[in-house]
């Protein structure tokens, strides 16, 4: 079992947005109808209220304001790639075509090059949800401690997070919820009507279909002419061990908090609307320009782009309205991405032609490659 810590009002990694106390029990997991721990047990709405402590992370500074400039990274423009290079992954990228001849990309002349500076926007924001439920195990004479200490509010548990922006779950027994009941289940008497049989330890013979008969007519071996046979599921006996106490007959019941972590992503591509199909770009790595995390991130105002000031405005807003009243914002993350491609432009036997080379990775993209078969539809 976790080791839980009490809030302390310095901690911050435990405030929060206050959960509902857990569902009545007869509204949530038992639904078969299973008792559950006293009312007295449960914290109470007001008594729980007054344990949470108010979220006190300090007021977002307002929206224009900027952390970091983005603008003071010294080099926002992305030359060109060379001829050589741009001639050097055309030729490569030729000769993996079966039906691609190499000679364009070895003899075009270059007319023109472009770089078509291509971003990647993307906003993570970490959050954390809590919620609580009735659980239960097999009492084995574990500690009983429902009787010994005030339940602490969902959120007033410090439990620290695994790992930023990485998704995770974590289920904690809260203190102080736990009391021994009867199982249910069996009605406290650690066994539970077989399944298969209906508590009458035999079943229909499968090979005479319960006749007694067999196919001349004559007595069924499988069951001696009884039509029925042992149940194998529970040995004949009619019963099993309850699953739910293990045959102990009592359980200990408590309240479960579910914590789970997960990260929100919300990537967008600020292209150059050059031809390229942007679709591509999702697979392949650009450079990092500008990272940004913080509690609470602000819209990126002075980029020199502007669509992805207007992305990153859009982004914010809306992790902001998605998230910061139904869980705890752990933290936020913004990049920029710079995706170079470079549109080339080069002549061959007279006509002109474009391809483009993009991605750290330098892949190649053309529609109108001017030497290949016709069977060929690949590009
Ligand atoms: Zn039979
Ligand atoms: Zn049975
Ligand atoms: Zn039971």
């Amino acid at each position: 079992m976790d080791k839980l810590h009490l809030l302390s009002n310095q901690d911050e990694t435990a405030t929060g947005p206050p959960s509902h106390p857990p569902t009545a029990p007869d509204a949530g997991p038992f639904k078969d109808g299973a008792s559950a721990p006293p009312v007295e047990l449960m914290p109470e709405a007001g008594a729980c209220a007054a344990l949470i402590p108010e979220y006190s992370d300090a007021p977002p500074p307002p929206l224009g304001y900027l952390q970091q400039s983005p603008a003071n990274s010294p080099d926002w423009h992305i030359p060109a790639i060379s001829e050589e290079l741009a001639r050097e992954v055309f030729i490569e990228f030729a000769s993996r075509k079966c039906c691609y001849s190499t000679k364009p990309s070895k003899e075009m002349v270059f007319t023109d090059m472009h770089a078509l500076n291509t971003y990647r926007y993307r906003l993570e924001t970490f959050t954390e949800s809590r919620s609580t439920e009735w659980a239960s195990e097999p009492y084995n004479g574990q500690l009983v401690d429902g009787l010994s200490g005030v339940a602490p509010g969902p959120w007033d548990m410090v439990v620290p997070v695994p790992a930023l922006f990485k998704d995770c779950k974590r289920d904690i027994r809260i203190p102080h919820t736990s009391s021994v009941k009867g199982c249910d289940s069996c009605l406290n008497l650690g066994r539970s009507a077989c399944a298969r049989c209906v508590n009458s330890g035999r079943i229909q013979c499968q090979i005479c279909g319960g006749s007694g008969r067999s196919a001349s007519n004559g007595r069924c071996h499988h069951c001696t002419g009884h039509g029925r046979i042992m149940c194998a599921a529970c040995g004949g006996v009619g019963s099993t061990t309850c699953m739910k106490c293990q045959g102990r007959g009592r359980i200990l019941s408590f309240i479960l908090l579910k914590i789970k972590w997960k990260n929100n992503e919300y990537t967008t591509m600020v292209d150059k609307r050059s031809g390229f199909p942007v679709d591509l770009l999702h697979s392949v790595t650009g450079e990092m320009l500008f990272t940004d995390m913080n509690k609470q991130v602000y819209p990126i105002v002075n980029f020199p782009e502007g669509a992805v000031n207007s992305a990153s405005a859009s982004a914010v807003q809306e992790h902001q309205a998605q998230f910061s009243t139904t869980c705890r914002i752990v933290q936020q993350r913004q990049t920029i991405e710079l995706i170079p491609v470079t549109r080339v432009h080069f002549a061959w036997r007279e006509k002109t032609h474009i391809y483009f080379v993009y991605g750290a990775e330098n892949k190649v993209f053309t529609k109108d490659y001017p030497a290949r078969c016709c069977c060929c539809s690949i590009s």
